[in-house]
Order: C-alpha cells, then structure tokens, then sequence
C-alpha cells in the first residue's frame, strides 16, 4: 500500500520510513507539494490541523495522505508552547531559541510543575474523505538545562523518567518506541491492517 505524507520535509519521510520498518507500507511525500497552495494550521487543536491538513492535501492525491501534527504541552504554562510550538519564540527562531525561552519562562517552576507532554496527532484521509484520526502523547518533566545532541526541538529538555534520560540523549529506536509520534503511528498501522482497512480502502 502507498501512502503519501503531506509534508515537504525529507526528515519527516525518513523518520516515518523507520517507524513502519519492514511493514509492506510504501512511504513518498505528496508529489508537487511545493506547488499546492499552503494550508495554514492556524488552529486552535491539534486534531484540527492535523485532519484539517490531510483532508486539505488529499484532494491533490489519489492515494492514502497522511498528516500530522504534534507539540509539547506544558500545563503550568497553560498549554504552551502548544499548536504553536514550532512558532514559539518567533517565525526565523532556532531550535535554541525556543528551548531558551521555555527554560525561562519555567524558572521558577519546581517538582510537579515541571510535567509536561509532547502530542502527537496523525490523521489519514483519501480524496478529501477522513478515514482515521488517532492521537497519542508522552509524558516527561521539562529540565533545568538542555542535555545531550540527539533528536531535534525540544528533545534536549524533555526529560522522559522511567529511561532517566532526555530525549536527545536516547537512540532514535528508543525515541520511536516510547515517542508520541511513534505510538500514534503504530495505531495508524494497525487501521491500515488488512482486517481493518478492508472497511474504508
Ligand atoms: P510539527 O508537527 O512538525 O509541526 O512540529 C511541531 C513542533 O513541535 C516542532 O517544530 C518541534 O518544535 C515540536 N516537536 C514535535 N515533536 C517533537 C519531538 O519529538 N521532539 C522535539 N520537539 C518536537
């Protein structure tokens, strides 16, 4: 079965590709995706921009579409940085900058308050038609200071207890096996099985 992801970002299609390992999935981005007219995930959910971008994108595509949307909450800071975690200190800031500002604004903040959770929604629509919408998160505690060069975001000070490390400091396998993306996908995998599938595709 192919399925196209509705993103232009290469490293999003290799990480999806390990995530399906050897599952019979063929994985491309949507072809021409640079030259379909952006959709603004200027939602306040997740979920809505998650199914608002597939359903969107899969009007361009005869195949399956996937698309996603995740982020990390931190509910002492009311849900930021949220849907807006990629924008979080601006539209041309860094992966650091964004760390920076989080760090600053949890200074003061300790023990429990320090919880927080990346989320992860994907979503499979074909032709403009939703077939699937699952979500999944993963819980951890923002650190004091980044730690270790793995992963990407705010992986260096999302510190996941029960493997007493931050997620730039787990191998990649690791991250997809405890990640919010990888258990949203694995549900994904198990709607496009072939018991399941068989009801929509
Ligand atoms: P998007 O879903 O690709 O739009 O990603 C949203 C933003 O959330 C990213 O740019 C990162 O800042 C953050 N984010 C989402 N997933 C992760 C993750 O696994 N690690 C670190 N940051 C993440």
């Amino acid at each position: 079965m192919r399925i196209f992801l509705a993103s232009s970002n290469p490293g999003k299609l290799r990480e999806y590709r390990e995530l399906a390992g050897d599952a019979t999935l063929e994985l491309e981005l949507l072809p021409n995706f640079g030259n379909i007219p952006v959709f603004e995930e200027t939602a306040p959910s997740f979920a809505e921009n998650s199914a608002g971008k597939a359903l969107y994108y899969s009007k361009f595509a005869d195949e399956i579409v996937l698309a996603d949307d995740s982020g990390l909450v931190v509910p002492v800071l009311g849900g930021a940085p949220g849907v807006l975690s990629a924008r979080y200190a601006g539209p041309n800031a860094t992966d650091q900058d964004r760390v920076r500002k989080l760090l600053h604004e949890m200074a003061d903040k300790r023990g429990e308050q320090r919880r927080a959770y990346f989320v992860c929604v994907t979503t499979l629509a074909k032709q403009g038609r939703p077939l699937a919408v699952v979500s999944d998160r993963c819980d951890g505690l923002i650190a004091s200071a980044p730690r270790g060069t793995g992963g990407f975001g705010y992986d260096p000070v999302f510190y996941f207890e029960s493997l007493g490390q931050t997620y730039a400091q787990i191998s990649p396998a690791e991250k997809h096996r405890y990640s919010h993306r990888g258990k949203a996908f694995r549900k994904i995998l198990y709607v496009l099985s072939p018991a399941f599938a068989a009801t929509f595709v």
